[in-house]
């Protein structure tokens, strides 16, 4: 069993020359930070991964979380790594400075938390979804409410949750049934949600429910949702712990994986209706809720990135150790890693996570810009490419995560299928990350319809032409002709898909749902190819040159790619452009 290890070398690597660090350091807002202070963070929340979160990892899956006295017990060992987590200040390093928080870029927390996430998903999952709440308050709500949640959950005194789910409302948000009713300053909230993660826990002094309801005389449909703050415990007038507000846990579920993050069944307004307090406008509640998903979209890609780094480094020890087979000219049988299937699979998975990183990093470099340049239409450009990406990186890195982790199992033989190697429980944690937060379907048609179709492709062509002049950058130096060569067909292949679906989407009512999952997968797969060139291209420019076997690796990493997975570009193309005709041919009754 090998515990987690963070890959400090590349997470800087990625930052430093993939992200666009330098240009967002030099924004007024970082002025306090230098490259020394973003290198000793990502190395100290490393630390903390591999010293706190990795040993609980564990045990968390094999006790869970339980339901005791009406409250939720976590997993052994939780509540002490919550409050070293908070005591150390992690949950506050990306929010603002005016509310206690460290204000350190986007960049600088998708790599902690990629550290975080990749030692323990169960427990990480829960400071994610107070950040994501965090950022919704610090958007939507007026100066006096943010002063009196954003330091509590900022110091990670209080956690948040994300209330949308209903029995009969999952993807389709336009159904939610959960009522809130006006009562002076504020309404009472009555329904129930379901799957709320960490909707409950004994280590915070209150928690903090972002609730989606609908008042009664709203319109149907989205445009009817409010969005609400629940707290647990109402809040006095001098900032202190109130009575129980009237929400409880009624329920957790069994499932397949992350076994110590609670999966809640919420019970608002039972008796006199839970105290609620309005986020943003009547009516309105969806974009509240979307500021606080698309936050939550980026972190859950960064959940697929480290869940994949987490089985890739027990695959490639068991690899190193586990004795089989014979190779021409070796005594007696070699360690698997010999074998060239078995390097195939490493480099599946090595090749595949650099992608997600980069992209990842780059991602969240691009939410620096969008939010805080001083330049307005850089700030409007940024805010355009993150709404591209954002579905991407959600839904490209956890499917991607998906293969990965089977990967992972797969290298260890009969021993990856049993519980004890620990490959498994990757397998079975990272299953729910293209699910939850929109599942890889509904990302996919947020990608085709609001992100080419809504704006007639001007993100993703200006996406398609910067990829493009890299090409000339990959002219020249022998080792990147093969990758030059693989990215421009695959550049090619996005291109022509997009021109595909933006011809036929008005004349074909499926065309857009037959071809979204393929789209997008071949605009992860090309964006993913973009990154590791970019990333050999640094190399070949000197990047690292003081370490050559880093270097030569991260080369030889992005040949791999341009090699075996680029050339899936082909076929997903294909796919994505295949037409509706023979995907809705079958009638019902023939499934
Ligand atoms: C462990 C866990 C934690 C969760 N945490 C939270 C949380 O904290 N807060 C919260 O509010 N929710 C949470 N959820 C709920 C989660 O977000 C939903 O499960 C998810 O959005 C999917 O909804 P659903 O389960 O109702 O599936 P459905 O919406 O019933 O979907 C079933 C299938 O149909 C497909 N589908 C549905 N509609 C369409 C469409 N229009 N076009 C194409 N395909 C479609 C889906 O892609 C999926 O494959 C959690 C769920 C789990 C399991």
């Amino acid at each position: 069993m090998t515990a987690y290890n963070p890959p400090i070398k590349d997470m800087l690597f990625a930052i430093h020359e993939l992200s666009g660090i330098d240009q967002v350091l030099q924004i007024e807002k970082f002025a306090d930070f230098d490259t020394e202070v973003v290198d000793q963070v990502v190395a100290e929340a490393g630390k903390f991964a591999a010293e706190v979160l990795s040993p609980i990892n564990i045990p968390g899956d094999q006790a869970g979380s339980q339901i005791v006295d009406g409250g939720v017990v976590a997993a052994p060992g939780f509540a002490a790594a919550y409050g070293q987590f908070s005591e150390n200040g992690w949950s506050s390093l990306e929010a603002s400075p005016e509310y206690d928080g460290m204000g350190m870029p986007s960049i600088v927390a998708a790599a902690a938390t990629e550290s975080w996430q990749a030692a323990c998903l169960s427990f990480s999952l829960g400071p994610m979804l107070t950040g994501s709440a965090i950022h919704a308050i610090e958007t939507h709500a007026a100066d006096a409410v943010r002063a009196r949640y954003l330091p509590k959950l900022t110091s990670g005194e209080w956690s948040g949750t994300m209330n949308l789910t209903e029995p009969q409302a999952g993807s389709d948000l336009s159904i939610v049934a959960t009522k809130a009713i006006r009562d002076g300053d504020h309404y009472r909230i009555s329904g129930t949600k379901i799957f709320i993660t960490w909707g409950d826990q004994e280590f915070t002094e209150n928690v903090i429910h972002l609730v989606l309801a609908r008042l009664p005389d709203a319109p149907s449909g989205v445009r009817g949702l409010s969005l609400f703050i629940v707290p647990k415990f109402l809040i006095n007038d001098d900032g202190s712990i109130g009575k129980r507000n009237d929400v409880s846990v009624v329920g957790i579920e069994h499932k397949l994986g992350i076994h110590a993050s609670p999966t809640c069944v919420m019970s608002f307004g039972e008796n006199e209706g839970a105290v609620g307090f309005l986020l943003g406008e009547e009516n309105t509640g969806l974009t509240g809720m979307f500021t606080m998903m698309n936050h939550a979209r980026i972190q859950v890609g960064i959940q697929g990135l480290g869940i994949s780094e987490r089985a890739y480094q027990l695959a490639r020890s068991y690899a190193l150790e586990r004795k089989q087979g014979r190779t021409v000219g070796a005594k007696g049988s070699v360690t698997i890693v010999h074998h060239p299937d078995v390097r195939r699979m490493l480099l599946l998975m090595k090749s595949q996570i650099e992608a997600m990183r980069a992209l990842a990093y780059y991602t969240a470099g691009v939410v620096d810009f969008s939010r805080h340049s001083p330049d307005e239409q850089q700030r409007a450009n940024a805010a355009s490419r993150n709404a591209l990406l954002t579905p991407v990186l959600k839904a490209w890195a956890t499917e991607t995560a998906q293969e990965v982790t089977s990967l992972g199992v797969q290298i260890h033989g009969g021993m990856g299928f049993v519980e004890e190697t620990g490959a498994a429980q990757h397998m079975r944690d990272a299953r729910i990350l293209t699910i939850y937060e929109g599942t890889t379907g509904i990302q996919a048609l947020d990608f085709v319809g609001r992100k080419i179709l809504a704006d007639d492709g001007k993100a993703i062509r200006e996406l398609i032409a910067e990829m493009r002049t890299l090409d000339d950058e990959l002219n020249g130096d022998e080792r990147l002709t093969e990758i030059r060569t693989a990215l421009s067909e695959g550049v090619d292949h996005l291109s022509a898909a997009t021109d595909w679906l933006i011809e036929q989407a008005p004349g074909d009512p499926d065309a857009a749902g037959s071809a979204s999952v393929n789209m997008l997968m071949l605009a992860g797969t090309v964006i993913g190819g973009w990154q590791t060139a970019r990333a050999a291209l640094a190399i070949t420019a000197g990047a690292s040159s003081d370490d050559a076997a880093f270097a030569a690796a991260k080369i030889t990493t992005a040949q791999f790619y341009a090699q075996h997975i680029l050339p899936r570009a082909r076929g997903l193309h294909a796919a994505a452009t295949a037409g509706s005709h023979v995907l809705m041919a079958l009638p019902e009754e023939s499934f």
